[in-house]
């Protein structure tokens, strides 16, 4: 039987308790999900790649059906390279939606036989996103309700050392 196989992309920097929430769904629907990095050299990033791929293993915590990987240039072909078929995205408002559209309308056009398949945020997650938790960590406040316990601590080392 063909495994369905989907990768989750995107910065993840670090990955929070929504990125983990949308994860977890979509593993209700795929065999396996690989959440890939993707090295976005417009993005100025807090964690290295290797910070953010052992940030996100520490979290998934040997969960078999996760793969943890990381892609330079175009998802379409990272996508074909790995052999899937479908790529996850999270929406958490309107303002995701316009970006999600286009972009999965670009890649449907670079590649015909793959599909972006949204999943909506929960309740509890759609006002958390790796930038607002990067903002109140470096403040010192509290981001213990949106990030698994090794992220937190992480940011705490982060912050602290500068
Ligand atoms: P990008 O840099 O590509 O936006 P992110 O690391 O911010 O990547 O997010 C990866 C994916 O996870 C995106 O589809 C994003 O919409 C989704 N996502 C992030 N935070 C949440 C959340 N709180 N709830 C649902 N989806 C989320």
């Amino acid at each position: 039987m063909k495994r369905r196989i989907a990768v989750y992309p995107g910065s993840f920097d670090p990955i929070t308790l929504g990125h983990i929430d949308i994860l977890m769904r979509g593993l209700e629907l795929f065999d396996k999900v690989i959440v890939a990095i993707a090295h976005n050299i417009q993005k100025k990033s807090l964690f290295t790649v290797q910070e953010r791929m052992d940030l996100i293993k520490k979290s998934v915590m040997g969960n078999e059906n996760v793969i943890i990987d990381n892609f330079e240039g175009l998802l379409v072909d990272y996508v074909k390279k790995v052999n899937a078929r479908f790529v996850i995205r999270g929406l958490r408002a309107m303002s995701d939606f316009e970006y999600e559209f286009q972009m999965a309308s670009m890649n449907r056009n670079l590649n015909i036989g793959m599909d972006t398949i949204f999943m909506m945020t929960s309740k509890d997650y759609f006002f958390v996103s790796s930038r607002t938790v990067k903002e109140v960590a470096a403040f010192g406040g509290p981001v213990g309700a949106f990030v698994p316990e090794v992220v937190e601590k992480s940011l705490k080392e982060k912050f602290s050392v500068k």
